[in-house]
């Protein structure tokens, strides 16, 4: 490998320390961010469950008006049946009165379940209260700590970045430039080792010859397929 070729692998080795904390700085983020979301959601259910009782409240006082009519017009029928005369009208009117009961009975019933519905639905709104509040302390406490793991982290950062600025500038101007290129458009890596004939950016074979070139160690060429600078370093090499 050739110096500048060896230079520039210090500096991707820098650069794949900067990238995974800046991944690490987003994972501790993202993790807030969906703990925040479900919170939120929480909070909705609240409401849709108090909107679902206002709703069922209204409701029920509406049947309470209309019960106390139907009662009304219930006696208001029975007093009437002393002034009827024919069997035939005392039919109508028993019958009058017979679903006017019937009315009021189902529209009781009907109370008596919204109200069943009311209780179960201020328990599940009391229940969410709960783990609302619950659930609010602990992203307190997790937002505090997030911010002192990132400020950590960050730390590390400008330390790594500092050691970058020193290794950058061991690299001429252009070579550096068409590295950050690479590395931006090519997945964070811009030099590449070659194994076998085999580009490890790519994991596509290069022509012979030019690996050939690679192995005498001091070459280094531009990958024909992803464009990657290309060296060879062995693995025993590596390792050592
Ligand atoms: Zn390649």
């Amino acid at each position: 490998m050739n110096e500048e070729i060896a230079q520039l692998t210090l500096l991707q080795a820098i650069d794949h320390i900067i990238d995974t904390i800046d991944s690490d700085i987003q994972e501790e983020q993202e993790a807030l961010d969906i703990k925040s979301a479900e919170l939120a959601d929480r909070e909705v259910t609240i409401g849709t469950l108090t909107e679902k009782i206002e709703t069922l409240e209204k409701e029920s006082r509406m049947l309470e008006v209309e019960i106390a009519d139907a009662r009304v017009h219930v006696k208001d029928r029975q007093s009437k049946m002393m002034q009827v005369q024919t069997g035939r009208e005392q039919t109508a009117l028993l019958k009058e009165i017979e679903d006017g009961k019937k009315g009021v009975k189902e529209k009781e019933d009907k109370v008596v379940d919204i109200l069943e519905e009311t209780e179960q639905l201020t328990a599940d709104i009391e229940e969410n209260k709960n783990l609302f509040k619950g659930e609010t302390e602990l992203l307190l406490e997790e937002t505090e700590k997030v911010k002192k793991a990132i400020a950590a982290i960050n730390k590390k950062k400008r330390t790594q970045e500092k050691k970058r600025k020193t290794q950058a500038n061991k690299l001429n101007t252009q070579m550096l430039k068409k590295y950050d290129t690479l590395r931006t458009h090519r997945n964070g890596l811009g030099v590449v080792n070659v194994l076998g004939g085999v580009c490890q950016g790519c994991f596509m074979a290069i022509p012979p010859q030019q690996y050939n070139l690679l192995l005498r160690g001091d070459k280094h060429f531009d990958c024909p397929t992803c464009q990657r600078i290309m060296y060879h370093e062995s693995v025993e090499e590596a390792e050592a």
